[in-house]
């Protein structure tokens, strides 16, 4: 019964309206068929058998009439004797004919087969017994008595004639009447089985109706709900799939539609996030451009630089290394991970070692895979553990951004990019900030000795100066001056005392520590500044630059030799400021040119003076200073 079913709905639409159709044009036909047979019986048979008994019985009447004629002709001849009496029996005859030739329809009847026989019997022994011999029979001879005998025969034979014409007429009546009863039956059984077939056809084509329209009706407005569900948002809608195979087929092609909608929103979803997150790290991009275009310090470049790569690339660490061609090495200039003390910035490569010093050798975009291997080449969506990035101008590597991972990641296409334009705008920043670190050293720095010069002094002692107050801590300075630098001039030329001062620099780096600076103060004068350094240790210092200076140029170009006189000073000793140390430390110069030359004279304490009501605080000694030599040698004349 479900197998039925089932085979029943997987009919296709055009079966199931092929099946319908046949169904009613069968139920039809036969519906015509029935009426046309009752109506071929009714032509073919009833009708032509009625028609046939009806001009039976008419020859058969037609014949007794004729009889009848033949009887009242021979009658009269007999009892008048003329000829002239027979003219009715001549017509009867002519009518006896024409019934016989009438009723001969009957005899297809065998149901009036001996009626029949009995009346043409009859007929005969009247014609034979009677009518034959009243006409041969002698007027003369007859008498009356023989007469009357013979028209009582006769009129026995005419009755027992009449009696079997009449049982037949009878008989054929009654077949008329039987005939025309089936002939009714046959018309209404007719009647009855056409309209039963009508209405069977109705019932039918109603049925087959209402199972057409619930196989396709409840599946279109099933389609139906789902595309208005469909287009009004709901993605998530399916098709029940229910009907014929056709309609199974367009909720099937439906829901693939739906489905291709959805995964084609999925995607389009995709495809905006995508350029959203593009765009904010364009928008990244175009903002770190800005910060570090506008910035020549290396060092915020490549802080903004490192932490834009951070963001971009979702890696854990940046590094921004920075080659330095002279060397062929790279350095590092900021690291995201020296806030947690993991690393120090004093990390330096060699140029084509590692994965930095490869990328940096090669300027190509290297990679660490996860496993441990190097990738020559980074391919978008590998998942690495490391990846280095050159930063290239023109054809020039400037640096490389290294990126790192504790858990392997991957970037994609579009990253790489970013970082590529990154690393790009990274490399001009980091070179302009280069040529400005060395236009500003140019401009800081002596061409003579080499020495950063007085400007870079100021900037200097400004600043360590107000660290050293910030944080109370002691700073140094030293005064030196040549001793007759005049005279040297003068006895060996101005080429000679370039080359002695040019000279200075190498002194002064041989007894200074890595915290104290030189500076070329002016003409043959230099100044040292001296950090974390108080006045008594300064004094040391001083002392071995003296003597450093004594014996390197003594006898200097076979005659002269070059002296110079130094004062100390330190705050907070001798002075609350840059200006007064400096003050302090000229003053004390010049305490050791009056000295004598070729001596350390360290500046005069500071006395503590109180004013008002107030706390005193310290102030410079005014005047002079008092002299403190260190070491007093006379000048060389
Ligand atoms: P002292 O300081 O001992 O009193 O004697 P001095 O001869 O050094 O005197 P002063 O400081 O007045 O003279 C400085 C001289 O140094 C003047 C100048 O000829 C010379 N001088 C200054 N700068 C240079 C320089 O760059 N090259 C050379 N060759 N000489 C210079
Ligand atoms: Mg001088
Ligand atoms: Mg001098």
């Amino acid at each position: 019964m479900q197998a039925k079913a089932r085979a029943g709905s997987d009919r296709s639409l055009t079966q199931r309206l092929g099946r319908a159709f046949i169904a009613v044009a069968v139920l039809i036909i036969a519906t015509l068929l029935v009426t046309g047979a009752c109506f071929a019986a009714f032509l073919g048979h009833f009708e032509p058998s009625v028609n046939a008994l009806i001009s039976g019985r008419d020859g058969v009447n037609e014949v007794q009439n004729g009889m009848l004629d033949e009887e009242s002709g021979l009658r009269g001849y007999l009892d008048g004797g003329d000829q002239a009496f027979l003219a009715p029996y001549y017509a009867g005859q002519t009518e006896i004919l024409a019934g016989d030739n009438a009723s001969i329809s009957l005899a297809t009847r065998t149901d009036l087969v001996d009626e029949i026989i009995t009346m043409r019997v009859a007929q005969q022994r009247w014609l034979s017994e009677w009518a034959a011999p009243a006409l041969s029979i002698e007027r003369a001879v007859t008498g009356l008595t023989q007469r009357d005998s013979f028209l009582l025969t006769g009129k026995a034979l005419f009755d027992g004639y009449r009696a079997a014409s009449d049982d037949l007429t009878a008989d054929v009546n009654s077949d008329i009447a039987g005939e025309q009863t089936a002939e009714h039956n046959v018309v209404l059984v007719a009647l009855a089985v056409s309209f039963g077939m009508l209405v069977f056809t109705i019932v039918v084509a109603r049925r087959q109706h209402r199972a057409l329209r619930a196989s396709i009706v409840t599946p279109i407005n099933d389609l139906l709900t789902t595309m208005q569900k469909v287009s009004s948002g709901d993605l998530s809608a399916r098709p029940a799939g229910v009907g014929p195979p056709e309609l199974r087929e367009v909720a099937d092609e439906l829901g693939r539609m739906t489905l291709t909608l959805v995964e084609e929103r999925s995607r389009m979803v995709g495809l905006e996030a995508e350029a959203r997150s593009q765009a904010r790290r364009l928008g990244l991009i175009v903002n770190v451009g800005r910060e570090i275009s506008g910035s020549l310090s290396l060092r915020y470049v490549a802080e903004a630089v490192a932490k834009a790569a951070l963001t971009i690339s979702g890696f854990g660490a940046a590094r921004m290394w920075i080659i330095n061609a002279d060397r062929h090495e790279l350095n590092v200039v900021h690291d995201t991970e020296l806030d947690h003390g993991q690393t120090s910035l004093d990390v330096s490569l060699q140029l084509g070692e590692g994965l930095v010093g490869r990328a940096g050798q090669f300027g190509r975009m290297l990679a660490t895979l996860r496993t441990g291997s190097l990738a020559t080449e980074y391919r978008a969506g590998t998942r690495i553990a490391a990846l280095a990035v050159p930063m290239i101008v023109g054809a020039r590597i400037v640096g490389v951004l290294e990126l790192t991972s504790a858990d392997p990641a991957a970037l994609d296409e579009s990253s790489v990019d970013v970082m590529h334009s990154l690393a790009g705008q990274a490399a001009t920043a980091i070179e302009a900030a280069r040529f400005h670190q060395s236009a500003d050293e140019l401009s800081h720095t002596d061409a003579l000795t080499h020495l950063p010069n007085r400007r870079r002094l100021e900037l200097d002692l400004d600043l360590e100066v107000a660290r050293s107050l910030r944080y109370n801590r002691p700073i140094a300075c030293i005064m030196l001056d040549v001793d007759h630098f005049k005279m040297v001039n003068d006895v060996h030329g101005h080429q000679a005392g370039d080359e002695i001062l040019s000279e200075f620099g190498d002194a002064f780096s041989g007894s200074l520590r890595e915290t104290d600076t030189a500076y070329r103060y002016g003409g043959e004068e230099f100044c040292v500044l001296l950090r974390e350094t108080d006045a008594a240790a300064a004094a040391v210092v001083a002392e071995r630059l003296r003597e450093g200076i004594a014996t390197r140029f003594a006898g200097h170009r076979g005659s002269a030799t070059v002296t110079a006189s130094l004062g100390v000073a330190a705050i907070p000793s001798d002075a609350i400021d840059a200006k007064t140390l400096v003050a302090a430390a000229d003053r004390a110069l010049y305490a050791a040119k009056a000295a004598g030359r070729n001596c350390v004279v360290r500046a005069a304490p500071m006395r503590t003076v109180r004013s008002g009501g107030t706390r005193g605080r310290a102030r410079p000694a005014a005047g002079p200073p008092l002299p403190i030599v260190v070491k007093d040698i006379p000048a060389a004349s």
